[in-house]
């Protein structure tokens, strides 16, 4: 724990006592995970490393198709490219009403709530999960139980808040049982995914487990061989990671899981722990 210095504490919510404070947070952060955490910086004024196609392109494979559905989901085609972020939340909007309304697939039939997603639709980062589980289905939002906290607390290692990164899921509606979608359920709900990534156009995808990662590089490989290197996914750097509901069963992982997120980091040049 550190200490706020007595000469500190009658300034009130000043920039010294916020940065103290952030401080303290990384550092009990840095104890729980036993992480070598990062100081944040400001990630808001870091610069945008430029990104050459050609470097984005990476050794991975190219995406599966995807499940050709003939929904107006492929219909809703826009120059994402074009888009201010501002106004890219527009441009989720009706993918967000179509999933809603979507029966493409039996997992529509168990549903309490569809998980489009959370987030900046401006982010550079993306995570993507497999899909949503009891807490998220009844929340309507990826990642919001112990396995969303755990990923909270990456985020927030990395020097970022939650709504500075976007989060989503392959399929957007609960499998039973907490199973695994099947090839058919991925294959039904790849478009809105797809959609979503061509209009908030991240630098880098987070791929959070092996259903997320087999999704988007259209692989059989584990996760442990698919980590270690950037994939592409439509021209998206993507890099594979332990699903933090993994981490929170294997702890001993989490000092992999954070050096993948330090390749990210690197990747958005975030500022790196010395
Ligand atoms: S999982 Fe995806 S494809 Fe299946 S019903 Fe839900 S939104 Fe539609």
């Amino acid at each position: 724990m550190v200490e706020i210095p007595e000469d500190l504490r009658d300034q009130g919510g000043t920039p010294a006592l916020d940065a103290i404070r952030t401080l303290r947070q990384q550092l009990e952060l840095n104890r729980d995970f036993g992480w070598d955490m990062p100081v944040a910086s400001d990630p808001a004024r870091v610069p945008v490393e430029d990104s050459p196609t050609a470097d984005r392109a990476g050794e991975g494979t190219r995406p599966p198709a995807g499940g050709e559905t003939g929904t107006t989901v492929r219909e809703t085609a826009v120059a994402p490219e074009s888009l201010p972020g501002p106004e890219k939340g527009a441009a989720l909007e009706p993918v967000e009403a179509e999933v809603a309304g979507c029966t493409l697939c039996g997992l529509c039939e168990g549903r309490t709530n569809t998980v489009f997603g959370v987030g900046d639709p401006g982010a550079r980062l993306l995570f993507v999960g497999e899909g949503p589980g009891r807490d998220e289905d009844l929340a309507g939002e990826p990642f919001v139980g112990k396995a969303g906290q755990l990923l909270n607390d990456i985020i927030k290692a990395m020097g970022l808040e939650r709504e500075q990164v976007y989060i989503a899921n392959i399929v957007k509606c609960r499998p039973p049982e907490n199973r695994n979608p099947v090839t058919e359920e991925i294959a039904a709900c790849m478009p809105y995914l797809r959609r979503q990534v061509e209009i908030i156009q991240p630098e880098v995808i987070c791929a959070l487990g092996g259903v997320a990662a087999k999704a988007l590089l259209s692989s059989e490989a584990s996760v442990g061989s698919l980590r270690g290197k950037f994939h592409d996914y439509d021209g998206v750097a993507v890099r594979v990671t332990y699903h933090p509901a993994y981490l929170l069963r294997s702890p001993h992982e989490k000092s992999k899981a954070w050096q993948d997120i330090k390749a990210v980091m690197s990747r958005l040049s975030l500022p790196l722990p010395s």
